[in-house]
């Protein structure tokens, strides 16, 4: 079956050495623990099973033989037949980032050339904000001009909030005062990093009504990521009552990632209608363990808010390993499901469809 990757960045085609490469299979900037690689972990055995028999080579193949055997073919050959094996219909890339390991990502006209699906473009809320210029007091209704013209011809926007200052949005939008206030610091300032919290709040009700009157969901970071991040911030459960007051709006929110939260995120998406949870990321990365975690989502999340999605960025691999363990994941634990007697073969396949491509089609109106 074909997949909607409702959550991912573009690619970047280089022949990259071994550190290059690892360096891009974890979601931290700081050195390993000494005499070892980031292919030392879950996500870098996932590759060595996923990547090499694509490749020619068998699967555990040594990282060094891996990488000797991708510049032998090049990188254009390598990128295409990783992204074929990914077997991806439809990818919806978050285009706020723009470069990986000093290399630009591929154009999204290139992207879809190569990985062999549709792109559709998520915008990042945070980077509209940063560019808008206008005096204190016009700042909102600036924002808002804004939103409305990068909304078009975008499947969905993004929001890296979880990074900027937490998710314990107020349930209410700041008054125009306070905004016209914070805006005066901002433009003051070098104007590189918006985290003003009463900006970002404005920033996040602009974008729920502008979503709201262009029928686009909202993705927001939620759970791990770089160490930029502070993980307690990013639980899923702080937004409860900036999702209870959204809810009328009728802008579905979509939680990216939510791992080590994803149980939060599955109460949120089962208590309500307008939350959806993301897997991306969290099956990477937890390669061998993601049966598990896939059965922790869906212990209470309806199967009808469950998205995949890979959340790849820069290496082609990423798009192989997180299609390739999701199927394999999902299989194992739907497996698991029918001997237990839990299910049918045909409800399995039918959960199996919703998470991999129906959801986000209704979704997203794809
Ligand atoms: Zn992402």
């Amino acid at each position: 079956m074909h997949l909607v990757d409702q959550h991912c960045h573009s690619v970047l085609v280089a022949d990259l050495d071994e550190d290059r490469l690892a360096a891009l299979l974890t979601e931290s900037d700081r050195p390993p623990a000494a005499g070892t690689t980031p292919f030392d972990s879950a996500l870098g055995l996932a590759v060595r099973r996923w990547c090499p028999p694509v490749l020619g080579l068998s699967a555990h193949a040594p990282a060094a033989e891996y990488i000797a055997r991708r510049r032998e073919l090049g990188a254009t050959e390598a990128t295409a037949r990783l992204l074929e094996a990914a077997g991806l219909s439809v990818c919806l890339v978050d285009t706020g980032l723009t470069a990986a390991a000093g290399h630009s990502l591929l154009p999204l006209t290139e992207l879809a050339a190569v990985a062999g699906a549709e792109v559709r473009e998520v915008i990042r809320l945070e980077s509209i904000a940063e560019r808008v210029t206008a005096t204190a007091e016009g700042w909102s209704r600036a924002l808002r001009a804004a939103l409305e013209t990068a909304c078009a011809g975008a499947v969905a926007v993004k929001s890296v909030l979880a990074y900027r200052h937490g998710l314990a949005v107020p349930p209410e939008p700041p008054t125009e005062a306070e905004v016209a206030r914070a805006a005066a610091g901002w433009l003051r300032g070098p104007r590189t990093r918006l985290a003003d919290p009463v900006l970002l709040a404005r920033l996040l009700w602009t974008a729920v009504d502008v979503c709201a009157g262009a029928g686009l969901p909202i993705q927001l970071h939620t759970g791990f990521g770089d160490p930029d991040l502070r993980l307690h911030r990013a639980d899923p459960a702080l937004l409860t009552d900036f999702i209870r007051a959204a809810e009328p709006s009728g802008v579905p929110l979509v939680l990216l990632h939510c791992y080590p939260y994803h149980r939060q995120a599955a109460w949120l998406a089962a208590s309500f209608p307008n939350v959806y949870a993301d897997i991306g990321l969290t099956v990477s990365y937890t390669g061998t363990r993601a049966a598990q975690v896939l059965g922790e989502v869906l212990e209470l999340a309806p199967f009808g808010k469950v998205l995949f999605s890979t959340d790849a960025y820069g290496l082609p691999e990423l798009y192989l390993v997180g299609a390739a363990q999701y199927r394999h994941s999902l299989g194992r634990l739907l497996a698991d499901w029918r001997a237990d007697g839990a299910c049918s073969a045909a409800d399995a396949a039918r959960i199996e469809r919703m998470v991999s491509a129906d959801n986000s089609r209704r979704l997203y109106r794809l």
